[in-house]
């Protein structure tokens, strides 16, 4: 099946987007026919996304966050980036339990559990330009519809 589709949006920095962004990538990710946990999965791992650009990438500071997505096949692609401090040292970063906020009750899961619930994860970023995460999940029973 040649599905396509591609889908942009751009939004502030502040916690209430949080819940926004899970919700218009469970609005676009439906066209799939994903499994409830597929969309858990998605809705999850986005939040997490977000959460880090509002929390670590703008620290509480007001700009932008962009989500793009897009549908190819049976595989939706998925990019959260902020114009935000970035990250020296991404491999660390990357690592379970590595949090530079333990102070806040921070876990340091969030990449953690965007790599469990998606197939792949990369993520991008230069210090005092921003941060670019991009995950790619295969909905299991997309090519069947
Ligand atoms: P948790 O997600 O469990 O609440 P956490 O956010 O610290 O804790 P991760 O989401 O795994 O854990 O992120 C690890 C670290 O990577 C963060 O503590 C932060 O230093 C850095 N980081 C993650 N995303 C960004 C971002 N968008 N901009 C700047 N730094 C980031
Ligand atoms: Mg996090």
């Amino acid at each position: 099946m040649n599905r396509h589709n591609e889908m942009e949006v751009h939004f502030l920095s502040v916690p209430e987007n949080e819940a926004f962004a899970r919700l218009v990538i469970a609005a676009f990710a439906v066209q799939l026919s994903p499994t409830m946990s597929e969309i858990a999965d998605i809705k999850t791992s986005v939040s997490e996304a977000v959460t880090n650009a509002i929390v670590h990438g703008y620290e509480g500071t007001r700009g932008m966050v962009t989500m793009r997505a897009r549908i190819d096949g049976p595989t939706i692609a998925i990019e959260i980036s902020d114009r935000g401090k970035g990250i020296r040292n991404v491999q660390q970063a990357m690592e379970p339990f590595y949090t530079t906020h333990p102070e806040q009750e921070r876990s340091g899961m969030g990449f953690a559990v965007m790599q469990t619930f998606m197939d792949e994860v990369d993520v991008r970023s230069t210090p005092g330009i921003g941060t670019c995460v991009q995950m790619r999940k295969r909905i299991s029973l997309a090519d069947t519809h």
